[in-house]
């Protein structure tokens, strides 16, 4: 292994019950490098990471990763081991603690003490330097529970980036992240590359990886397809050899003929806990139509489609018309019998049953097909559960494990299959 390799995988293999996750993984990230992993979902970029980090320990996969030379052996309870040899990841779920401020979930574990208790005065200086140091908009005494999910992303980043690592590992960082905080994180990148820190970035933001990384691996199906430098490439490259074809088109239009007015917003006003959120929102939707819906983190795209599906804001005047009629939707129950289906922004808050199975989340929004929740007919809520779930490709190794135990693209089909199970006449995605 050469001086300017820092990490090398070779023959990698991983297994998980039915499932083979990564199959004969072999490549090389170079020192200081920002290193990009793509693939589609479930490809195994997750899983590759978690080696890295420990959470799947020495002896829990086959092949070899080497780390500044040495076999990495991380042992059971790894993740602080990873710490210590300079490895911190930044999990594609959020695992901070949401009762606790940012000061408390920073230095969770490894608070400074000062004779036998915990120095807060330290505490939050720490961490206001850390937040300073990276231009980071949240304070120190924040309580996580009370901040928007990308500024909890930030703060994910944050914890990272306090434990001095030699290797940063991102996976999918910005999905919850406006386009300023998506700037400020490339800048921090760029920082942390000039100060020799080595950065593996997963992203399913095609122009992310040509903005940063110096070198691109594919993964398709657990195994690397291509890992080679990033100027070498281009974006239809990079999604051929993700999907294993030529794609001509990436996102091919189809012919849409938009109908009549489906739905029809006017002046609305919305508030919440004593502020005005929702400011004489007008709108109108035609049937057959994708409307987006743009603006920043904090800007009130999320208030306005969690008013309309009924749940969050009050309405203190204006009108919401479906098909003509006007509607006063109270509750999430009402507005899917007005044919509305959601996609929250945070699944894990609104969207799923984490315990539950893959059947059961994609069924409990509709169980009313299936003779209601006191008798449920468990073989065609299977049945039909099965068919969406096979639709959306969802990859488990059966529609009865958890949906906790899916990697977080795959969650997100079982959402999308629960409300298209619904058949909603508006679907509405955050
Ligand atoms: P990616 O991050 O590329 O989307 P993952 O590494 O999360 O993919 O998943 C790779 C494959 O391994 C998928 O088929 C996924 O369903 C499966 N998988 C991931 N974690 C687990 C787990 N804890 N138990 C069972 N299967 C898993
Ligand atoms: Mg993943």
């Amino acid at each position: 292994m050469s001086e300017d390799t820092i990490l090398e995988f070779r023959n990698v293999t991983k297994e998980f019950p039915g499932v083979t996750a990564l199959s004969d993984v072999s490549f090389k990230v170079k020192r200081g490098e920002i290193h990009g992993l793509c693939g589609e979902n479930g490809a195994g970029k997750s899983t590759l990471m978690k080696i890295l980090a420990g959470v799947y320990p020495y002896g829990t996969y086959s092949g070899t990763v080497l780390y500044n030379g040495k076999e990495l052996k991380l042992q059971n309870s790894a993740i602080q081991a990873a710490v210590r040899e300079g490895i911190a990841i930044v999990y594609q779920e959020l695992t901070l603690v949401p009762a606790m401020t940012v000061a408390e979930n920073i230095f969770l574990g490894r608070e400074p003490v000062e004779r036998g208790s915990i120095d807060w005065d330290r505490l939050h200086s720490e961490t206001r330097s850390i937040l300073e140091k990276y231009r980071l908009d949240v304070r120190p005494q924040d309580v996580v529970r009370n901040l928007g999910i990308g500024q909890m992303q930030m703060t994910e980043i944050a914890k990272a980036l306090s434990e001095d690592a030699q290797v940063l590992i991102l996976d999918e960082p910005t999905s919850a992240l406006s386009e300023v905080e998506i700037d400020r994180l490339m800048e921090i990148l760029q920082t942390l590359k000039a100060r020799g820190v080595t950065c593996i970035y997963i992203t399913h933001k095609m122009n992310e990886f040509f903005r940063i990384t110096d070198q691109l691996t594919v993964l398709r199906d657990g195994k690397v397809v291509s890992s080679q430098p990033t100027a070498e490439l281009t974006p239809e490259k990079v999604v051929g050899l993700m999907v294993g074809r030529e794609m001509k088109e990436r996102f091919p239009r189809g012919a849409r003929q938009p109908g009549d007015v489906i739905l029809e917003v006017q002046d609305l006003h919305a508030e919440w806990a004593g502020r005005e959120v929702l400011k004489g929102v007008s709108f109108a939707l035609r049937k057959g139509e994708i409307l987006g819906i743009a603006g920043l983190m904090g800007s009130g795209r999320t208030e306005l489609v969690m008013t309309l599906f009924g749940e969050f804001a009050n309405v203190t005047s204006g009108a919401v018309r479906l098909d003509g009629k006007p509607v006063q939707i109270k509750g999430s129950q009402a507005a899917m019998r007005h044919g509305l289906g959601l996609v929250p922004e945070d699944r894990k808050r609104f969207g799923l049953v984490l315990p539950q199975s893959i059947v059961r989340n994609i069924s409990l929004a509709n169980l009313g097909q299936f003779g209601g929740s006191l008798a449920v007919d468990e073989d065609s809520e299977l049945a039909a559960s099965t068919r969406m779930a096979q639709d959306l490709a969802v990859k488990a190794p059966s529609v009865q494990v958890a949906v906790g135990s899916l990697s977080g693209g795959n969650q997100q089909k079982v959402v999308m299959a629960k409300w298209l199970l619904s058949n909603p006449q508006i679907l509405i995605m955050d």
